[in-house]
């Protein structure tokens, strides 16, 4: 209901409807075009186990309609993408991808999970299917795993057909705990926002940072779509450190109150460091590729009170 969805299904992980859904979809031989930034998982979906179903799928990094559909074969099935992608928190417009979807008659999926259904809702875009794991904002407090896919009556019950046959079901408290969580989660994402935008904007221009990224902040070169497209920026900031990969380390290191964890999405504020953790599985060339630099922390701003999480940063980056 909150995407303006006909139907969904409940997965006992995001990792869960991503899979389920590409299954109950794609057979062997069909191609699929994606972002290139896409959850590290999903990345190793694509290049680890989809060869061995004979499915083939391209890349894009762009912006640009006809860049897109240049990939677009006879047998691709769907387009994938998620905006504000993981990690570098750049934006690709729904509206446009949806339209070159619509034009080949193909599918537009998309992974919603770091703007959630409160800012930002990809089926008023043409989106057929949305993606979440339910794991970081939805439940918003680290306490459950989950994942749903919501669309189109007649996909959905396609997917919900293979999952009720293949197991990757939701269990039953981890329901109940979710739709607690969704009790509240306007008011969380409120409260991301106001926090994360605070934050970003007290740390633009800081000598030791090379670049910091939102997609509320007017210097955000995808900003006239986040506008566009979201109602608020979400909680999650980048922040480039002059000095890369050693300079990163310190900053992490001499963080107090913050926490280092590759989750996001928590009521506490979490730091990650993506080159050495959750994409340390890609090349230093595929990670150059989709913006991720030595010196690139993801910052997942919480709940707590903004001039603490602010500080915080403050002293480390001192
Ligand atoms: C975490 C995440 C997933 C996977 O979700 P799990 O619940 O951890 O399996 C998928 N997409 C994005 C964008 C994520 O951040």
């Amino acid at each position: 209901m909150l995407e303006g969805a006909e139907a969904g299904f409940a997965t006992a992980t995001g990792m869960a409807a991503i899979f389920t859904t590409f299954m109950s979809i794609l057979k062997s031989g069909d191609h699929v075009v994606s972002c290139s930034s896409v959850f590290g998982a999903t990345h190793a979906v694509f290049t680890k186990y989809f060869p061995k179903w004979n499915i083939s799928y391209s890349y894009f990094n762009t912006n640009n309609a006809n860049e897109i559909e240049k990939l677009i074969k006879p047998e691709t099935k769907f387009i994938y993408l998620e905006t504000p992608t993981n990690p570098a928190i750049e934006l690709i417009d729904l509206e446009l991808v949806a339209a070159v979807a619509k034009k080949h008659n193909i599918l537009l999926i998309v992974d919603n999970c770091f703007a959630t259904p409160y800012l930002q809702n990809p089926i008023k875009y043409g989106a057929d299917l949305v993606i979440h794991s339910a794991t970081k904002y939805m439940d918003g407090q680290g306490r459950v795993l989950g994942g749903i896919v919501v669309g189109k009556k007649e996909l959905v019950h396609d997917i919900y057909l293979f999952g009720r046959l293949t197991g990757p079901s939701m269990s039953p408290f981890n329901a109940w705990v979710l739709s607690k969580s969704l009790e509240t989660l306007a008011l969380r994402m409120d409260r991301h926002c106001e926090n994360a935008l605070y934050v970003a904007q007290k740390l633009e221009g800081h000598a030791q940072l090379e670049n910091v990224s939102y997609p509320f902040l007017p210097s955000h070169p995808h900003h006239a779509i986040a506008k566009k497209q979201m109602k608020a920026g979400g909680g999650i900031i980048t922040l480039t450190l002059k000095g890369g990969y050693e300079a990163a380390k310190q900053f992490l290191d001499k963080l107090q109150m913050i926490k280092i964890s590759p989750n996001l999405g928590d009521a506490r504020s979490i730091v990650t460091h993506p080159a050495s953790s959750t994409h340390c599985k890609l090349s230093e060339e595929e990670r150059l590729k989709v913006g991720i630099t030595p010196g690139l922390i993801r910052v997942s701003i919480g709940l707590e009170n903004k001039e603490d999480i602010l500080n915080d940063l403050l002293s480390a980056l001192k």
